[in-house]
């Protein structure tokens, strides 16, 4: 069971050492459940008296600098089973005998234990040589919340708190910096403060529901996409939520989605699921017809909800919800065609990505077979062989640099991943290009060729934005809020001075709407310093201010949000100014 750890994993590990240990001093009856080093620091899992408040934090650092200063020696010592399980019975700690227990069970005849100072924990080890060996100035602890033993809910539940720690004092200032950052950014507080989407009881939770500005957005992005796509030949289809659920058995999504398909059954014994994935009621689309070879490529795109019974861990989030948007778009084509296909697929990523100043923050996978199970994946070992050379040859020719990934590919096909940071720095991919030799066989797919045999087509998937509530979270974070005029539910604000421009303020406002520019006025009984500020914090692009100068000249005064300059235009240069932005989607 014992794997390699690093140095800073023995590190991060220690200092929960060392943390229990604190914890003990407070508590004396306190009992200890398990302490991991986990990404960036560690957790504690602890049974204690009472239940701990945030000001304990600060207390329990005091405790633990202590420790580090009096720099206890990590001592290791390996004993019988039957001798750990008294010494800890003896020291009240029933969590730590049940797992000694566990390991007995396991077969285990010895354990080892690891004493700082008064402190004595059943662990594997390794540990740093002693605890002076922890910068005092580089650990943190961050939360606390609640835990179940052994991560089962029938089991009592424990204190957990969590801390960082890192080898400089400088990675610690950056982190907390970079978490400040993120909880600004988060898209929760944001969808909130920008009123973009919103949840309801009566609703029900996991099914967030887009305000008037929120579905702006999600618009826009369709839009967008639709509209390279369609310059590649993918024609727009529509199909309904729900099917028989034979049409997902066949595909196969019956069975790996199992207890996350929604079944719809009625009175009239009616008995649907609501659809999981969209790709099945494509290939009835193309079934409805036969097809030549002539007909091939065939590209249809959809943007729909699809609905999984997924655990939601997280509250008013959009990062987990039954109900996605999902942006899927298909193509059928004979094996000569893959290649074009999918260097097309890979150029509407590029396009897409550029224009919202993500590409480059990202990096691509290239996903092929187990060679050493080549039997485990569907379809042809030819087909194989030729569309993984080609995904490879397509990495090469578009400079994609992709990492080649063996065992990744899906059952059905090899595919190409990319994978974008967030601003947190999290990687979350989201597009990708799949191949499938499968799925058009299990429907019998096919289309006729030269000689007038029925073949099966090669289906490729293709995710541009994947779904719109968690490209939302992507964009919400990476601007912060202050999203790009193309996007940007109010794209301009007008201020009038005083009540004495208000007509002024309307005029232009109808003259902007007529142009399908997303206009709103400001005209509330409150100072303009006041309005302005306001509107400001709103992040939206552009606000116009419009007094006496401006009304005689017919003008606006613009500032642009960010900046400090301000600028008079004419409105109709203005208006020129603001539909060239958009349709360069600046
Ligand atoms: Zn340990
Ligand atoms: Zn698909």
């Amino acid at each position: 069971m014992k794997t390699a750890k690093n140095n800073i994993e023995i590190l991060r590990h220690s200092t929960s050492h060392v943390l229990a240990s604190a914890v003990l001093e407070m508590f004396p009856e306190a009992k200890f459940g398990v302490g991991p080093a986990i990404e960036n620091g560690f957790y504690y899992d602890f049974d204690l008296p009472r239940t701990l408040i945030p000001e304990d934090l600060p207390l329990l650092e005091e405790k633990m600098k202590e420790i580090i200063k009096k720099d206890f020696p990590f001592e290791r010592a390996e004993i019988s089973t039957e001798k750990a399980r008294k010494d800890f019975e003896k020291l009240g700690q029933t969590y730590k005998v049940e797992l000694i227990d566990d390991l007995a069970k396991e077969g285990n005849k010895k354990v080892s234990v690891y004493k700082t100072g008064p402190f004595v924990d059943l662990c594997s080890g390794p540990h740093i040589e002693s605890t002076g060996k922890i910068n005092p100035k580089a650990f943190a602890l961050t939360k606390i919340s609640g835990a179940y033993w052994k991560g089962d809910e029938k089991n009592k539940q424990m204190q957990r708190i969590y801390g960082v720690v890192f080898e400089t004092e400088k990675e610690l200032r950056q982190y907390k910096i970079q978490q400040e950052e993120a909880a600004k950014r988060d898209h929760r507080k944001l969808g909130k403060d920008l009123d973009l989407f919103c949840f309801s009881d009566l609703v029900g939770p996991g099914l967030p529901l887009f305000t008037p500005k929120g579905t702006i957005i999600i618009d826009e992005l369709k839009k967008a996409v639709e509209s390279i796509c369609r310059k590649y030949g993918f024609e727009k289809v529509s199909a309904p939520s729900l099917a028989k659920i034979e049409l997902f058995e066949i595909s196969g999504h019956a069975k790996k989605f199992g207890d996350e398909l929604f079944h719809v059954t009625s009175e009239k014994k009616h008995d649907f699921v609501l659809k999981p994935v969209q790709c099945p009621h494509h290939t009835q689309i193309y079934a409805s017809k036969t097809r030549s070879y002539r007909d091939l490529p065939i590209r249809y795109m959809e943007s729909d909800k699809q609905y999984r019974a997924e655990k939601t861990g997280e509250v008013g989030g959009l990062s987990r919800v039954y109900a996605i948007t999902v942006e899927d778009g298909h193509s059928f084509c004979r094996v000569d065609q893959v290649k074009d296909e999918v260097v097309n697929m890979v150029k509407i990523i590029k396009n897409f990505y550029s224009a919202l100043g993500l590409w480059g923050n990202h990096r691509v996978c290239l996903s092929v077979r187990d060679y050493d199970h080549p039997e485990k994946y569907i379809g042809d070992q030819k087909d194989w062989d030729t569309c993984e050379k080609m995904l490879q040859e397509i990495s090469n020719e578009m400079n994609l640099s992709a990492e080649k990934q063996e065992g990744e590919a899906a059952l059905y096909g090899p595919k190409l991943d990319f994978m974008f940071k967030d601003a947190t720095g999290r990687e979350i991919q989201i597009p990708t290009v799949q191949l499938d030799f499968a799925t058009a066989k299990k429907f019998k797919l096919h289309y006729i060729n030269e000689k007038g045999e029925k073949i099966s087509p090669v289906m490729v998937h293709r995710a541009i934005l994947g779904s719109y509530e968690r490209f939302l979270v992507l964009l919400i974070e990476h601007y912060a809020g202050a999203f790009p005029l193309w996007l940007s539910p109010v794209q301009m604000t007008i201020i009038p001075v005083s009540e004495k421009f208000s007509d002024y303020a309307k005029d232009v406002k109808k003259k902007l709407l007529e142009r399908n520019i997303r206009v709103e006025i400001n005209d509330k009984a409150e100072s303009l310093g006041k309005r302005i500020s306001e509107t400001e914090k709103q992040k939206i692009p552009y606000i116009l201010v419009v007094g006496e100068k401006e009304m005689k000249d017919g003008t606006v005064n613009v500032r642009t949000h960010g900046e400090k300059q301000q600028n008079v235009f004419s409105v109709d240069e203005f208006v020129e100014k603001v539909e060239k932005e958009v349709n360069e989607k600046k």
